[in-house]
């Protein structure tokens, strides 16, 4: 396949391709042809997570640039806030992350993520929510905290970028144009045949921006369906159309147009909220782990197993048909806060 990545700049950080395997036992059970994209899996320690595939170019980009810090942006247990910080370990960038405490962090013990950032020696500051404040205003307020310090620190001769949540610019999205055309190859050299769907979760959109210009990019026909961790509002479709065609443009590809309405985006499955576990995405977490020994995290990946289990119920998945579960990682959220985990032992 054409590599349509060539000029963009890029640090190599992923293991990859990442594996792309058949869920056997659990196959049987639903009666699909059920099969994993393992995402979780792309390093480089035992937490990774889709953001790598975006650090790579985003990064890449900051190597150009000749940064020396890199600020992003999250919830106390953001996996992209941890993926960033190991991923400037790695690069040698120092990372800081600006975490709005949607669950109120115990600072005497750390868990899950903020604990793996205290580890990579990342400069956190938990931005605790103001009464009555909504997470977005409190995202809104980190933003202007951390541009204060980047001011401060530019003014003394230290070149900064910021890294949005999530990593969801145009050029974290390419990562997953670039992720896409890696599953197609894969899918080829492994002689699969067609897929029906690609399922994966939804946060800032960025996977999902990248996968759906991956697709254009290499005509595929798979049906992604992409489910929200959290409610999501009426322009999002909008957002995330514009997030990949920009991508394709940067990739001088405008010949090929995402439109809000390509994207399937499903509001159906995050239960009560984020971070908050639902009765289905803690029996979707069990029944991957048993029948598969695969383990989901209980804030993206568990809601939107949950969504393609309840698919296959339903009849939306006919019986036969192939699916590709995109794991986009998660799993140190696993050890975080309690009230985030859900009940998982019996
Ligand atoms: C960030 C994240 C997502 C969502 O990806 P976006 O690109 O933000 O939409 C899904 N799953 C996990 C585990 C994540 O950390």
């Amino acid at each position: 396949m054409k590599d349509f990545f060539a000029e963009q700049p890029r640090i190599p950080l992923c293991f990859s391709p990442t594996p792309l395997h058949r869920a056997d036992r659990l196959s049987d059970e639903l009666g699909i042809d059920l099969w994993l994209k393992r995402d979780d899996l792309t390093g480089p320690g035992a937490f990774g997570g889709n953001k790598m595939r975006k650090l790579e170019f985003l990064l890449g980009l900051a190597k150009t640039r000749g940064v020396e810090y890199v600020f992003t942006f999250g919830a106390t247990q953001s996996n992209h806030a941890m993926e960033t910080a190991a991923a400037c370990c790695r690069c040698g960038f120092k990372p800081v992350l600006y975490l709005v405490a949607v669950v109120e962090p115990d600072k005497d013990s750390l868990r899950g993520n903020m604990l793996l950032d205290a580890l990579f020696g990342a400069e956190v500051h938990v931005v605790k929510m103001l009464p009555g404040e909504t997470e977005g205003e409190a995202d809104e307020r980190a933003l202007e905290m951390a541009r204060k310090q980047m001011q401060q620190l530019e003014a003394a001769g230290h070149h900064c970028m910021e890294v949005p949540i999530g990593g969801s610019t145009h050029v974290g999205a390419i990562g997953f144009a670039a992720g896409y055309v890696e599953f197609k190859e894969q899918q080829e050299a492994m002689g699969l045949g067609a897929f029906d769907y690609i399922i994966h979760s939804t946060g800032s959109g960025g996977t999902l921006a990248g996968l759906a210009a991956g697709r254009a990019l290499c005509g595929g026909k798979e049906k992604i369906v992409a489910v929200t961790c959290s409610m999501k509002d009426e322009g999002y479709e909008a957002k995330v159309a514009g997030l990949a065609n920009q991508a394709l443009d940067q990739l001088k590809q405008s010949g090929l147009r995402i439109q809000p309405e390509d994207l399937v985006i499903d509001r159906g499955y995050f239960g009560e909220g984020y971070e908050v576990p639902s009765e289905a995405s803690t029996e979707a977490m069990k029944l991957l782990a048993r029948t598969e020994g695969v383990v989901l995290d209980p804030v993206y990946t568990a809601k939107a197993f949950a969504g393609l289990l309840d698919y296959v119920k339903t009849g939306r998945i006919k019986q036969g048909q192939r699916v590709v579960f995109w794991h986009t990682g998660g799993a140190a959220s696993l050890f975080a806060e309690p009230e985030i985990v859900g009940n998982l032992s019996d």
